[in-house]
């Protein structure tokens, strides 16, 4: 079988044993690609060139390193139009969102381009007379990539680009569902000038490519961003693996936004809808429960109401789409299921919830809103990961962030208020990663950390120069001189 797309291995674009079908989740009768898909022997294949390249690439120059990565993002930023159009076609992001992810990459590229030529290491005095001690940093090794769908771009991005900047080399294994990002974005990294077998793609299952890497000696690192329930099952296999694997987890959530009775309705409004909203839901640090103080409550749903009516929902390359459709049928059915057992649960769909004709077939739900949500029921506690969100209503700030660090999940949390005092008492005790006052919970920097706590992540965090932490590791050494 001939596919359109290829697999990256060892320097050269090569079929595979199958076909995925990428299909526009805007409108399934447009197939927007034919991707080779990998089986293990050509995942072993590209784990084997990685580990052959590992040795001179782990010796570049920071000169070479800084050309690379410089190179990428130039490309990546001056074809951010057409790159933001597959992403959207593919993935389901509207076409200013799908922009945005790309250039977010691009940027990423040329941030860690900068952390390539950045001097690091320590030397000082031992505490034993005459003697010198240096603390270096070294890249770890052969790094695989298992990747979500939701930022088809911009994942991969913010874990390649520090891999290879730090001296690693790559096989990267993105979501199935969106190998065409993933190729795109492949095409360019072999285009940079890095030598063969630095950078891999392999693009199939979770069950045979993403298990390979999982269960690969030569394989020194994971880098995962995807599900609790798969992060669960890969933090096994690499801790059971020999030798055992260093690795990172970035996984789910189920953002708290806090609206107090001070805050601007406005404001407050505008901050929930982009966060649970925006991308149709489906980020990891959308805000899916709005817990609202018994002040605002009324008026903040009556104007979120009003605001949520005004959201169209459409095929995400059209102009003027607020909202675009879910990435899949798999998906929706999950959205559908878990409005349903909100409704069992004596949660009250105040809006939204039901199936959209469009003028092409796709996955179209109009965003739900529950009010006469509990903390207990599971709408509130279980990642939907679609455009549903519920209203939790709070007798005052204290019992709102009580209800804020109710959850299994930490990784972002935010605040609507005008005052001082309760953000910066939020800021300090909310049990997240990342904590946003009169901002969405989704929307963050390149240059800075991004991770969260409890059962969100594990691990070094990503982004900006705490990357280093994961893609580097430590050696300590004695010189008598
Ligand atoms: P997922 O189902 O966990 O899949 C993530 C990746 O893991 C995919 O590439 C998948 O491959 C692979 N995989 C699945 N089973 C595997 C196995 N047994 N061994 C090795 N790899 C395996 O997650 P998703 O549906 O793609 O993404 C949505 C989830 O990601 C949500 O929970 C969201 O919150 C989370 N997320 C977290 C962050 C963050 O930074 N915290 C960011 C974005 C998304 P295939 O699908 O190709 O089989």
């Amino acid at each position: 079988m001939t596919a359109h797309q290829k697999n990256f291995i060892a320097g050269e674009w090569v079929d595979g044993s199958g076909i995925t079908r990428d299909i526009n989740p805007s409108n399934t009768n447009d197939v927007v690609g034919e991707y080779a898909r990998a089986d293990k022997a050509q995942t072993e294949k590209a784990i084997a060139a990685a580990k052959a390249a590992f040795p001179a690439w782990s010796r570049s120059t920071p000169q070479e390193r800084f050309d690379a990565l410089n190179k990428i993002s130039a490309e990546i930023l001056a074809r951010k139009e057409e790159l933001g159009r597959l992403l959207a076609r593919e993935e389901g992001k509207t076409l200013p969102e799908g922009i945005g992810e790309v250039a977010r990459a691009g940027q990423i590229f040329a941030f860690f381009a900068g952390e390539a030529l950045r001097l690091m290491g320590e030397k000082g005095a031992s505490v034993r007379p005459g003697l010198d001690v240096e603390i270096t940093r070294e890249p770890v090794g052969v790094v695989g990539m298992i990747t979500p769908w939701n930022f088809p771009i911009a994942i991969p991005a913010w874990k390649i680009a520090p891999a290879l900047c730090y001296g690693n080399t790559v096989v990267f294994k993105p979501a199935e569902l969106v190998p065409g990002s993933a190729h795109a974005l492949s095409e360019i990294i072999a285009r940079s000038g890095i030598p063969a077998g630095v950078f891999n793609l392999v693009v199939g299952s979770g069950s045979v490519v993403g298990q390979t890497l999982l269960e690969h000696p030569d394989v020194a690192a994971i880098s995962f961003t995807g599900s609790v329930q798969t992060g669960r099952k890969i933090a096994q296999a690499c801790v059971l693996s020999n030798p055992m694997k260093k690795f990172q987890l970035e996984m789910g959530g189920k953002n708290p936004l806090v609206v107090l009775d001070d805050a601007d309705v406005k404001v407050a409004v505008e901050v929930a809808v982009n966060g649970a909203y925006f991308s149709t839901g489906q980020r990891c640090t959308a805000s899916s429960r709005l817990i609202v103080t018994a002040g605002i409550h009324d008026r903040f749903v009556a104007a979120m109401t009003e605001r949520m009516k005004g959201l169209s929902v459409d095929d995400a390359l059209k102009s003027g789409v607020h909202v675009g459709p879910v990435v899949d049928q798999s998906q929706l059915d999950q959205d559908l299921r878990y409005i349903k057992i909100g409704q069992d649960e004596g949660a009250r769909l105040h809006w939204g919830g039901e199936l959209l004709n469009r003028e092409t077939p796709g996955f179209y739900l109009q965003p739900a809103l529950f009010t006469e949500t509990t903390s207990t029921m599971r709408i509130a506690r279980e990642e939907i990961f679609g455009p549903v969100a519920c209203v939790i209503r709070a007798k005052d700030y204290e019992e709102a962030l009580a209800i804020s660090n109710d959850t299994e999940f930490g990784l972002a949390s935010g605040i609507c208020t005008s005052s001082l005092k309760y953000a910066s008492h939020y800021k300090r005790n909310s049990e997240a990663g990342m904590v946003m006052v009169n901002l969405p919970t989704a929307g963050v920097d390149y240059h800075v950390p991004f991770g969260g706590r409890k059962g969100s992540s594990y691990g070094a965090r990503e982004q900006g120069a705490y990357a280093r932490e994961f893609y580097t590791t430590v050696k300590t050494a004695y010189t008598f001189p």
